[in-house]
């Protein structure tokens, strides 16, 4: 059967105008105009089925009906929009839910530090604070974890193309192997306390250690409960600083508001972005432990902190966490997206596929170079948006808004089912 292409609106000004760097726009080859939770529109009126919601960013969906009216309200009585770090109306509500939706159930105690507006910022401020704390210079972070393009977090980033961008040498970062990293069977935590106890390793006693619970840009690895509780064990045991970037992981992505409720963790530092902002606004955090708050007024700042319109979005974003009726809605989705994988690689086991991920990010890892990339295209071609991860770019991610509705989800399954099963384990076009 001979799929339909949608017709394609000119690239031109972006191809000539333009900087190289550009790159999403290389894959999805046409001109947005239009949003709608999980949908999307061309400027020739294309619809397509968002499974990428704006690398995380877009939790809740493109113009999320609720938060708009916030905003059209906060914008028609000319509230303050830009701030720095002043006090408004709109960051004190949004602190004060904060604390009470998400800190206090979980009885958490957390300092909120507002780092600058991405999710870099946040990585940049917690290793900062880390370094100043604890009088140490070197973190250690994992194998094929992604943190940011600025300097401090590209050092801590694995990805080896990613890193030659800095032009500079990448410093004060250890890496060590994620668990899994050498598969079954052998537990990474052990590994990495034999060194810091070593006086031989030429390790040295790291600031903190940073994380994310699942990689989600690395090839969305999945960390087991028991790795983090040793990992977490082993750096109460020596002084050392825990950080876990939950920037594109929390917010709901693997099914809970942070990506490790319920797994016991207590990090010294959390990093959240993308989602946070409800809106696809941009907005991050820097969540301190109290006495890890040392900064001196100033010492670290950025004019785009106080984006009030964020703050506004991020507050109506919370009422979504007052119960557990978007938990379940995850749960709900995410069963589904797992059962379609599993039916769609039992059907095709010559592609040799391998389900990563966890709740409503989830994948096909695949052996074969390219495979995955060619995935992502002739789901495209189709009206399907969603992106490749991993080192290698092999794994196809599937990163629905999670508030996609049923329709929605079954049709973005049923075109990756189609393309699957017609997937060719060769290059066509070689
Ligand atoms: N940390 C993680 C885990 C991320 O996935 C990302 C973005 N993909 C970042 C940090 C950097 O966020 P930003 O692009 O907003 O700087």
């Amino acid at each position: 059967m001979k799929m339909p292409t949608l017709e394609m609106p000119s690239m031109k000004v972006f191809d000539e105008m333009e900087s190289e760097v550009r790159s999403y726009c290389r894959s999805f080859t046409t001109v947005f105009e239009k949003a709608k939770n999980a949908k999307l529109w061309d400027k020739n009126g294309n619809e397509y089925i968002d499974f990428f919601a704006g690398a995380g960013a877009l939790n809740y969906g493109h113009n999320n009906d609720r938060i708009r009216e916030k905003l059209l309200d906060y914008l028609l009585k000319d509230g303050v929009t830009h701030s720095l770090d002043m006090a408004t109306s709109a960051k004190e509500h949004f602190l004060t839910r904060f604390n009470e939706v998400i800190l206090k159930p979980r009885k958490l105690s957390y300092k909120v530090m507002f780092p600058g507006p991405t999710g870099t910022n946040a990585v940049e401020s917690a290793l900062k604070i880390a370094r100043k704390v604890t009088g140490r210079t070197s973190v250690i972070c994992f194998t094929n974890a992604f943190h940011g393009m600025s300097l401090g977090s590209l050092a801590i980033t694995g990805n080896s193309f990613k890193r030659k961008g800095a032009g500079v040498e990448l410093g004060n970062a250890v890496f060590m192997p994620y668990d899994g990293y050498f598969g079954e069977g052998m537990d990474t935590s052990r590994y990495i306390e034999k060194l810091l106890d070593d006086p031989g390793s030429g390790i040295s006693l790291p600031a903190a250690v940073i994380l994310e619970t699942v990689q989600g840009e690395g090839g969305l690895n999945v960390a087991s409960q028991k790795w983090l509780r040793s990992i977490e064990a082993l750096c109460r045991k020596r002084g050392i600083l825990l950080i876990v970037d939950d920037v594109q992981m929390g917010c709901g992505r693997t099914g809970t508001f942070f990506s490790f409720d319920g797994s016991g963790l207590e990090p010294d530092i959390v990093c959240l972005s993308k989602s946070i902002g409800g809106y696809g606004l941009p907005m991050a955090l820097t969540l301190l432990k109290p006495d890890i708050d040392q900064w001196s007024p100033g010492e670290h700042n950025g004019t785009f902190r106080g984006n009030n319109l964020g703050f506004v979005a991020a507050t109506e974003a919370l009422r979504y966490w007052e119960d557990d009726r978007l938990n379940q809605e995850i749960a709900m989705k995410s069963r589904l997206i797992r059962t379609s994988l599993e039916n769609m690689l039992a059907s095709r086991p010559e592609l040799q596929g391998e389900i990563r991920g966890k709740g409503m990010i989830q994948g096909i890892a695949f052996r074969q170079d390219g495979m995955a990339e060619r995935l992502c295209e002739r789901v495209f071609a189709r009206g399907l948006i969603m992106e490749t991860s991993g080192p290698r770019s092999e794994v196809a991610k599937l990163m629905p808004p999670l508030t996609i509705g049923g329709e929605e989800l079954d049709k973005g399954l049923r075109i990756l089912a189609e393309v699957m099963s017609q997937l060719p384990v060769v290059d066509e076009n070689k």
